[in-house]
């Protein structure tokens, strides 16, 4: 299969990463995509996302973020530079009832991924921006931070284009089969493209183009982020001098700081009401921005009547038990499906697409 060829679709973090990967394992890839990696409506699109390895119990997560930061540090000379920004992630536990904590301090150790556990005087002493009562220990991953997520998938394509790779901007969709086999795509207008072997990572889009394939049928839910003004002359509130942070027990309420004239990020993780990535509505609603406020007036108080200064509708792709998967079309064996990031799947991009590759390329 090595020198086989394989068309990509997709271009966000996954199949840029997947087509990328190939590419260097002697594949002859092609990457198309119906528009430019980490475009408005993908849910690559983003200015930013999170990469932080804690994920409680789910150590294989942990392993697999911490793969994924090693990737990341390796390859961003590569992609352009400055696309990972080291500021730490700082997780709040106003309470480690659950267990979330231990086990995330438990799967760390293990991995040996740095992290220190503070308490809350240590959090209000460092950074007094956060509201620390009530607090029962924060974690900061020191070397996490969040990626220039936009920046990177461009960062990917024309590191893949330098490399030997192909691309074309086209809608595609599978087209003919036989004997078990995808022979072409179909692009619009009226086009056809062989290869010996397909990749579709089409996050949201895929339920859509797979219609048939319980296994990809992600479920596309609306989520809502807004960016607020922080106070001028305060680098208190950039990157330069806070982590980005995951309040644990409020939802889960993250955020980014501000920098590089971006605004303070701040979103709500858990999964909102179903949505179409083409006609869903994207204009930011009236009860997200309250919500949003509602969380900086209990959180970070000093941001009660911060001016709202961006809202994105951008949308998950959540596959059961949130797991990423790369898995053979029920069908065709030449056919594999890469997807659902689950609102955690960017940061994985490269150690995903590392493993996709090769299983593509073992066919
Ligand atoms: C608001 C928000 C916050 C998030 N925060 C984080 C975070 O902090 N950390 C983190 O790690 N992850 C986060 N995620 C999750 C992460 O961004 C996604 O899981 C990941 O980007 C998905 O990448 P993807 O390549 O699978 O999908 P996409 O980025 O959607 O890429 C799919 C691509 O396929 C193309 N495509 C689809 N159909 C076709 C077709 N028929 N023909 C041609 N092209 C097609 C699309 O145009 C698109 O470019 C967040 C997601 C959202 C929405």
């Amino acid at each position: 299969m090595a020198s086989g060829s394989v068309a990509v679709v997709g271009a966000g973090a996954l199949g840029g990463w997947t087509a990328l990967w190939m590419r260097r394992g002697g594949a002859d890839v092609i990457l198309l995509d119906a528009a430019e990696p980490g475009h408005a409506r993908s849910s690559s699109g983003g200015e930013t996302r999170l990469l932080r390895c804690g994920y409680g119990t789910a150590v294989e997560f942990s392993a697999l973020a911490w793969q994924a930061a090693r990737l990341w540090a390796q390859e961003e000379p590569a992609l352009g530079g400055d696309i990972w920004r080291r500021n730490g992630v700082l997780w709040l536990f106003r309470s480690r009832a659950d267990g979330y904590a231990a086990a995330t301090e438990q799967a760390l150790t293990r991995l040996q991924v740095p992290f220190c556990r503070l308490d809350a005087a240590e959090v209000q002493r460092r950074w007094p921006v956060f509201r620390a009562q009530p607090l029962e220990c924060a974690l900061l991953e020191p070397e996490a931070g969040f990626l220039q997520a936009r920046r990177a998938c461009r960062g990917v394509q024309e590191r893949f284009l330098r490399e030997g790779g192909q691309w074309r901007l086209a809608t595609a969709r599978p087209g003919r089969g036989l004997g078990g086999r995808l022979l072409e795509l179909e692009l619009s207008p009226a086009e056809h493209l062989g290869a010996d072997a397909f990749v579709f990572a089409c996050g949201p889009w895929l339920p859509k183009l797979f219609p048939g394939v319980p296994q990809a049928a992600v479920r596309v839910t609306r989520q809502e982020v807004h960016t607020f003004a922080v106070p001028p002359d305060r680098p208190e509130w950039t990157a330069d001098r806070m982590p980005c942070w995951i309040d644990y027990n409020s939802g889960i309420w993250y955020g980014v700081p501000a920098g590089e004239s971006r605004g303070f990020k701040i979103g709500d993780h858990r999964p909102g009401p179903a949505f179409d990535p083409d006609h869903g509505d994207r204009t930011p609603s009236a009860a997200g921005l309250a919500a949003a406020r509602a969380f900086l007036r209990q959180s970070f108080p000093a941001l009660r009547d911060a001016a709202l200064v961006g809202a994105e509708v951008c949308q998950y792709e959540l596959a059961p038990q949130d797991r990423p998967f790369c898995l053979r079309h029920p069908e065709w064996s030449n056919v594999w499906l890469v997807g659902g990031g689950s609102g955690h799947g960017f940061k994985l991009g490269p150690a995903l697409g590392a493993a996709a590759a090769a299983q593509v390329l073992a066919g």
